[in-house]
């Protein structure tokens, strides 16, 4: 079993339903459990200006599933939650990012572990320390002792953990 926390985001056709959508197909995943999801935040968009903002969440699975079958997941939900790509970071209705594998560390075309910018994002490293305070991070910081850096550029907005 390896722990695994996927990044979701959102910013198209009613995002927190796309957020929930996705989290209820994560749960269903087979050989794998959700665990736990920090609550809905609200953030800036990266990349693009002229674009909605985000809603995004971490969800933290337990898993059978081998790295690149669980990507395989992702995309397909991607897929099936209609998302189409017009341009690098912009607008889309489901984008859903492997944050951490264990503690697995992979360069590859396909796949990059830990996510290549993890330890920027305060919409990843401020739902990550809410689901787990005790994180160390590939860098072998604690995700709580970083995370006040990033207060103020996310805003959370409400709980999710009806959906475990
Ligand atoms: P970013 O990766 O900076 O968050 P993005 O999510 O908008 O940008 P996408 O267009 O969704 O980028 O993905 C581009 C490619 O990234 C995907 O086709 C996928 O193969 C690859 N990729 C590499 N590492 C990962 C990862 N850890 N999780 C998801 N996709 C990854
Ligand atoms: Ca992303
Ligand atoms: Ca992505």
């Amino acid at each position: 079993m390896a722990v695994c926390y996927i990044g979701l985001g959102a910013n198209l056709n009613d995002p927190e339903q796309q957020i929930r959508d996705a989290l209820v197909a994560l749960k269903q995943l087979p050989q794998t459990r959700l665990t736990a999801v920090s609550s809905l935040y609200g953030s800036k968009p990266l990349g693009p200006k002229d674009q909605p903002d985000y809603l995004n969440a971490v969800a933290q699975l337990q898993t059978e599933l081998e790295p690149l079958a669980l990507l395989d997941v992702l995309q397909a939900q991607e897929q099936a939650q209609g998302r189409v790509r017009k341009r690098h970071w912009g607008e889309r209705n489901i984008d859903l990012d492997m944050i951490l594998y264990d503690d697995l560390q992979l360069r590859s075309e396909r796949l990059n572990l830990p996510h290549h910018e993890m330890h920027k994002r305060s919409f990843v490293l401020l739902p990550l320390a809410e689901i787990n305070p005790d994180l160390t991070l590939p860098d072998g910081r604690n995700v709580s002792a970083i995370t006040p850096e990033f207060d103020g550029e996310l805003h959370r907005l409400k709980p999710l953990t009806e959906l475990l």
